[in-house]
């Protein structure tokens, strides 16, 4: 870990400081998706069909989930992980129901001029549960459960294959909980242009997607980036790459939570980025030797330890100089290992979930708290939230008018109209008013 002395930085080295690495090789990342793209484009599933092969070994699969499927997943897996991923399911799932968005009140802004704001499912949702070098089943529970209960008509979920070219049982029953009926085994920048453009394969029909969502690495950060950017295109969720943790300790933290919670984020990703804040020297001491104590078991300790390369324990005046750093650096995560943490939650602007005190695992909120995992990474969280049921669907203005109403309010709309030029919205205005004069 790199240590760094806050009080010591001007701002630009602040600004260093708080950089997020830059991915490795990122100019051949954002080639790679642009030819993969082009190709989807100009020969559909076939081109499909040939990254996934060359990329990932095997050609897209469906997989229909069907009581079969699902019993020979169940069977593949101790009953207690079935069980487990039911209470997580169950929980994402409640969570969830509870927090739809609901339609606003009406409001008269003046007497007959009514207005409210009302929610309404997107149409088509894709979905991309990661799965390169670990089956993120957790990811499709934190997708397909609030597409399902924000009332998404059509769920496209993928996820790539593994090594075999089979799906994980977990996925299996990730889909099944999450009601989806089907799940396509491709991953990659191949299966989001897929989403993007809609391509016919050899087991049926990817559709165009109006919304793509997920986490996944920078090929697929990039894909989502990439399609969201096309004249047509699908709107993306959220920039969901490399995971990131930010935690700030004071000089009562425990130490070997700490460093727990940091190295769950770093065994994730050589590119993800953990960064410890504290106001106690010893302490950063005390949680150094304890990562590395950790790391000597792990079983991804080599991508772990790729990771620390470019995490940072920042030494901070006081925990309020701590949640500034943190706002500053907007963290996916922010980890709260400090005393009546609670108090410090308004004074936090910018994070994607926040765990509050040293019972707060992120790992809890990963699997099965109920809010989803799916958060937003480089800094997107200075001005973007993560996925809830709102991220599938779409809010709209509906405004009713009364005659009276239009009667008073013709007046101030044309007068602004010509105003600004537009002399058949004055007319569209006056002449509602007009009728009723004849009338
Ligand atoms: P992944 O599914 O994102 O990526 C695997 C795919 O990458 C493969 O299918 C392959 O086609 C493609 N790929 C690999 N090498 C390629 C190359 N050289 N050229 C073109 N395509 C290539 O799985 P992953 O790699 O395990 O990454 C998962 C990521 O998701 C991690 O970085 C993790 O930190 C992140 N994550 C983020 C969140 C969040 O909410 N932000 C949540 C969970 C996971």
């Amino acid at each position: 870990m790199k240590r760094i002395d806050w009080a010591k930085l001007d701002a630009a080295g602040r600004r260093d400081a708080l950089a997020r690495p830059k991915q490795r090789s990122e100019a051949n990342v954002v080639d790679a998706v642009r030819a993969i793209f082009d190709d989807v484009e100009a020969r559909g599933g076939a081109a499909v069909t040939e990254w996934a092969i060359k990329l990932d070994g095997f050609a897209p699969r469906r997989i229909a989930i069907t009581e079969a499927v699902v019993a020979e997943a169940r069977d593949a897996l101790p009953p207690a992980d079935t069980r487990a991923l039911r209470v997580a399911a169950e929980n994402v799932r409640v969570f969830h129901q509870a927090t739809v968005p609901e339609d606003s009140k009406s409001v008269e802004t003046t007497p007959g001029v009514s207005s409210k704001i009302v929610w309404r499912p997107i149409s088509s949702a894709g979905l991309y549960a990661p799965g390169g070098s670990a089956p993120l089943f957790s990811s499709l529970l934190m997708l397909a459960i609030p597409a399902g209960v924000a009332g998404v008509e059509t769920r496209v979920a993928v996820t790539p294959p593994r090594k075999d070219g089979s799906a994980h049982p977990a996925i299996i029953l990730a889909a099944a909980e999450a009601g989806l009926d089907a799940i396509w085994l491709i991953g990659g920048a191949q299966a989001i242009a897929a989403m993007t453009y809609g391509v016919t394969l050899d087991d049926g029909e990817i559709p165009a997607c109006d919304k793509l969502f997920g986490p996944g690495n920078a090929y697929v950060a990039e894909a989502k980036r990439y399609a969201a950017s096309l004249p047509d295109g699908p709107s993306q969720d959220m920039p969901a790459g490399p995971s990131e943790l930010l935690v700030i300790a004071d000089d009562r933290a425990n130490p070997t939570l700490v460093a727990a919670d940091l190295l769950s984020q770093a065994e994730h990703d050589a590119d993800a980025q953990v960064v410890l804040v504290s106001d106690s020297t010893q302490r950063i001491d005390d949680i150094v030797e304890e990562v590395e104590k950790l790391l000597e078991d792990l079983p991804r300790a080599h991508i772990a330890r790729a990771s620390l390369v470019e995490a940072r324990a920042i030494k901070v005046r006081d925990l309020d100089e701590a949640v500034a750093v943190s706002n500053l650096y907007g963290p996916e995560h922010l980890a709260l290992h400090v005393e009546d943490a609670d108090r410090l939650v308004p004074k936090i602007r910018a994070a994607g979930a926040v765990f509050v005190g040293q019972w707060a695992a992120e790992t809890l909120g990963d699997y099965a708290a109920g809010p989803s995992h799916v958060l937003p990474t480089d800094g997107g969280a200075r001005t973007l939230g993560g996925i809830t049921t709102s991220s599938f669907m779409t809010s709209m203005s509906v405004q009713t008018v009364t005659a009276a109403g239009a009667m008073q309010l013709a007046p101030v709309a044309a007068r602004l109209a010509r105003l600004e030029g537009l002399e058949a919205h004055a007319l569209a205005a006056e002449f509602r008013a007009e009728i009723q004069r004849v009338r």
